[in-house]
């Protein structure tokens, strides 16, 4: 089998961060050894010097769209847009996607249209919706990480929210497989209250938009949510946390021992409010971005543990559907596309406040790998595990063009920004899929699945 080795001055392993040589074998990593121990005969040897070596970042929240919607994005661009920004493993939505990823036939379809397409590995979240408690067991068997459902109307056709009875109905099943239950945490309630008294006001401007979402629509959903684990004993993981008000009770529910996680992401944690212009409705998501201070507070939270880790929430559409020429918050579609370059902007907000490269190892790789049940091969640079790494170099700026984004549509509230930190190379079990801007050799991502963790209880 072929050996390899890569080196560098700084290779981000899980006990720190040193000059290491990483010894591939095939598909594998071998050894991690003291640059001067590599072997001299029959090993390819790649040098990166001073460019920091990470492992391959894994992104547990990306909207594929595929099938059904792949004019929206699709598992080729997605994936050439993830080996571009330094990920190895992709785990998509349920929603967007036709059929939704809620049955096994629907999985099976989202097999058939990644089949040969992938530039990264992937796996694919199911769906808990209305009607589908039947379906949750069943589609833990053949091989989703963890299911996905929404308090409040995702707003797209082929997907249904749950309501508090709904979700009492498939909480046990969900509970039985073991797997994590990803959960959109803003309750309709308060939005539908708040935008009610909306109605005349002046959508154009981003904080019209913001006083439509509340802090307290997902403090209530992240109340009822934690109130249903503490019921029925699921593993429960608040999906991107945008209000740093419930960082206080989230940090008591972790220290009373309940099975939760928590992301956010690199919007929530670079842009904020205050400098979003009128009409920009580039940066509309949901939950919304808030303001400086709520920013701060996220990056405390990340600090102190409270947040475990940072996820794209990658989710393109057509530009037509931003409604860009008439800047409308209400009618604009919400989803920031941001694969190939959220280790930049992460680095850029990071190193600012004082972390490293282990941080944005643990936040980026290492939580979402576990989440994902895929941790005991991906997101480490240590023996045993897929060759799966990025080269980064931290020192070089990135200005933020079209042809840095790579994927379908390329629209982005980051154009033009300035960022800290370069994706030089990606490598998947042990081959280039980007490296010097382009993308080597056919597709060759494969699904991970299989990894299933079933209940003691
Ligand atoms: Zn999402």
């Amino acid at each position: 089998m072929s050996l390899q080795a890569f080196l560098s001055r700084r290779v981000v392993t899980p006990e720190g961060i040193r000059p290491a040589a990483i010894l591939v074998e095939g598909e594998r990593i071998k050894a991690v050894l003291p640059p001067d121990q590599v072997p001299t005969d029959g090993c390819k040897i790649h040098n990166f010097g001073e460019a920091a070596i990470l492992p391959g970042l894994v992104d547990s929240h990306v909207h594929i769209n595929d099938p059904g919607r792949a004019d929206w994005e699709g598992f080729a661009t997605a994936t050439q847009a993830a080996a571009a920004g330094g990920y190895t493993l992709l785990v998509d939505m349920p929603l967007n996607c036709l059929p939704a990823t809620t049955t096994v036939a629907a999985l099976e379809a989202k097999r058939a249209a990644a089949y040969g397409r992938c530039r990264v590995d992937w796996a694919a979240w199911g769906g808990v919706v209305h009607d589908n408690q039947s379906d949750i067991e069943p589609l833990a068997a053949a091989g989703v990480p963890g299911f996905k459902c929404f308090l409040i109307n995702p707003g797209i056709d082929g997907f249904t929210m749950v309501t508090e009875p709904q979700l009492r109905s498939a909480l046990p099943h969900v509970a039985r497989t073991g797997l994590p239950l990803l959960v959109h945490a803003e309750l309709a309630e308060p939005v539908d209250r708040a935008t009610d008294a909306l109605v005349d006001a002046d959508w154009s401007h981003y904080s019209t938009y913001l006083r439509s979402r509340p802090d307290e629509a997902e403090l209530a959903a992240i109340r009822l949510m934690l109130s249903l684990c503490r019921e029925y004993g699921f593993r429960l993981h608040i999906v991107h946390l945008s209000t740093s008000q419930a960082l206080q009770e989230l940090r008591a529910a972790r220290f009373e021992g309940l099975a939760l996680t928590v992301e956010t992401c690199p919007h929530y944690l670079h842009l904020s409010a205050e400098t979003i212009a009128d009409g920009a409705t580039l940066n509309k998501c949901a939950p919304p971005i808030r303001g400086r201070e709520n920013c701060e507070r996220l990056w405390q939270g990340l600090k102190d543990g409270t947040i475990d880790m940072v996820v794209t929430d990658h989710s393109p559409c057509p530009p037509a559907m931003k409604r860009l020429t008439e800047g409308n918050f209400r009618t604009a579609w919400g989803g920031i596309a941001s694969l190939s370059v959220a280790l930049p902007l992460m680095w850029t907000e990071a190193s600012r406040r004082g972390f490293t490269l282990l941080d944005l190892a643990r936040w980026m790789a290492a939580a979402p790998a576990r989440l994902a049940g895929c941790d005991s091969r991906k997101s480490r640079i240590a023996a045993g595990y897929d060759a799966d790494f990025v080269v980064f170099d931290s020192e070089r700026e990135l200005i933020v063009t079209e042809d840095s984004l790579h994927y379908r549509h390329r629209v982005s509230p980051y154009l033009g920004e300035t960022l800290r930190g370069v994706v030089e190379a990606t490598y998947l079990r042990g081959s280039p899929v980007f490296a010097e801007g382009k993308f080597p050799g056919e597709p060759g991502g494969r699904e991970y699945s299989g990894n299933i963790r079933r209940s003691t209880a």
